[in-house]
């Protein structure tokens, strides 16, 4: 019974420098964030040597008596969350959750109508590298390039003139509020389904902070490692309609999976859990307050914001009008011991390599306590070394102050 560290070193001791990484670093790339170290031991547990094709009760393999429970827990704190009258929290990932509800409902070479990859949509909602846009007709719907909002208007056009047989809201780069209301009108006027993928914003949408779609929409997906919280992984919640929710239940499996990730559904379970709690909600609430603080901070500086501010958890700084590209600013960032990542932004002259804007978030930095104070300071920073174009003083002088903060505010120490 050797340990990792015993045993294979050569992995264990990159393990190690990635949660040192995580330590010492600002994390600001808008999809992550750390989860709880009680959602970390469910991971890590003896369930992921267990089989369990199937679903509660009707399983396919023996010995499902204990990871029936915590699925049927998991499923009942997913509903009770989100106000969902279905959960399957069978999907892998955000990815895997999608696919099955385009199984679900879908016949191959449909059309479906989603946000192109370019204007802040994901993958999954049809563009032409993923099985979306492949195995399906994607139409794709953008932001309005002057105010950076998206254009109902267009939406509505294109649903009227190519008859989708699904609309999808929802998004990976947009710091405004969705209007699903809006969306769900326009779908009915066409008579699509409307699947919302809350990826990006479930964990205010489970606090309050952001409206939720889980009543509007016939189906919504999400990850749940993002603002969420929770392990590396994906949830189908659905509003009550007997026939979607058979679809949904043979798209996952067998449709599109195999057996679950056991291990995976518990640590869903305990993030469910601990979603529910008034601290959850006071840190969902200071992550849009820390996003706001920083692009109040940027603004002044003289930097854009796509869309004018942020009313969520991230937020899209263009940076055309300073000739600088997103690829440079990651790099001078990373350099500095800040992590971002590179976005496209509207209109964006630059290739989706290289692009011309940078996408931050606050749910990482919100989790280790940053306050709106310390949110202000690092939007500061992060313009000093975009001003200084990489100078690499300034760099040095910004790694300082990012180390000072990152001791004075571990992300798993004060858990431990
Ligand atoms: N949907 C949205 C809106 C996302 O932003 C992402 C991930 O970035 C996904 C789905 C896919 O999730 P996963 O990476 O778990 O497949």
């Amino acid at each position: 019974e050797l340990s990792i560290h015993q045993y294979d070193p050569e992995i264990a001791s990159q393990i190690d420098a990635e949660s040192q990484r995580q330590e010492d670093h600002i994390e600001l790339i808008a999809s992550e964030n750390y989860c709880s170290p009680a959602v970390m031991e469910a991971q890590g547990s003896s369930l992921t040597n267990k089989y369990a094709e199937g679903y509660p009760g009707k399983r396919y393999y023996g010995g499902c008596e204990h990871v029936d429970v915590i699925e049927q827990i998991a499923i009942d704190r997913a509903k009770a969350l989100f106000g969902a009258d279905y959960a399957n929290v069978q999907p892998h990932s955000g990815s895997n959750a999608n696919s099955a509800v385009f199984l679900a409902l879908l016949q191959p070479n449909d059309t479906v109508l989603g946000m192109s990859l370019a204007h802040g949509g994901h993958l999954t909602h049809g563009a032409t590298v993923n099985f979306s846009g492949r195995n399906y007709n994607a139409v794709q719907y953008g932001l309005d390039t002057e105010t950076g909002l998206i254009d109902y208007e267009e939406v509505a056009r294109l649903a009227r003139e190519h008859k989708p047989k699904m609309i999808i809201a929802g998004f990976s780069a947009y710091s405004q509020v969705v209007d699903w209301q809006k969306f769900r009108e326009i779908a009915d006027e066409v008579g699509a389904y409307l699947m919302v993928d809350m990826a990006h914003i479930a964990g205010l949408v489970a606090a309050g902070v952001y409206p939720s779609p889980v009543q509007i929409a016939d189906v919504t997906t999400t990850t749940t490692h993002k603002t969420l919280r929770g392990p590396r992984s994906g949830l189908i919640l659905a509003k009550a309609n007997e026939e979607i929710e058979k679809k949904l239940a043979s798209a996952v499996f067998p449709g599109n999976q195999g057996g679950p990730l056991m291990h995976a559904i518990a640590a869903k379970a305990v993030c469910f859990k601990e979603a529910m709690s008034d601290e959850y909600k006071t840190y969902q609430q200071q992550v849009v307050k820390n996003a706001k603080a920083m692009a109040e901070v940027i603004q002044s500086r003289g930097y854009e914001i796509v869309s004018g501010g942020t009313e969520n958890h991230l937020m899209l700084i263009s940076l055309i009008k300073q000739g600088i590209t997103g690829k440079e600013a990651d790099k001078w960032l990373g350099d500095a011991h800040i992590t971002v990542n590179k976005n496209a932004v509207p209109n964006d002259p630059k290739s989706p390599f290289v692009t011309s804007g940078i996408r931050i978030g606050t749910p990482a930095i919100t989790t280790r306590g940053f306050s709106e104070n310390d949110s202000r300071d690092l939007a500061g920073w992060i313009c000093d070394v975009l001003d200084a174009r990489g100078d690499e003083a300034v760099l040095a002088t910004i790694r300082q102050k990012v180390a000072e903060i990152c001791k004075k505010l571990p992300v798993y120490e004060r858990n431990a």
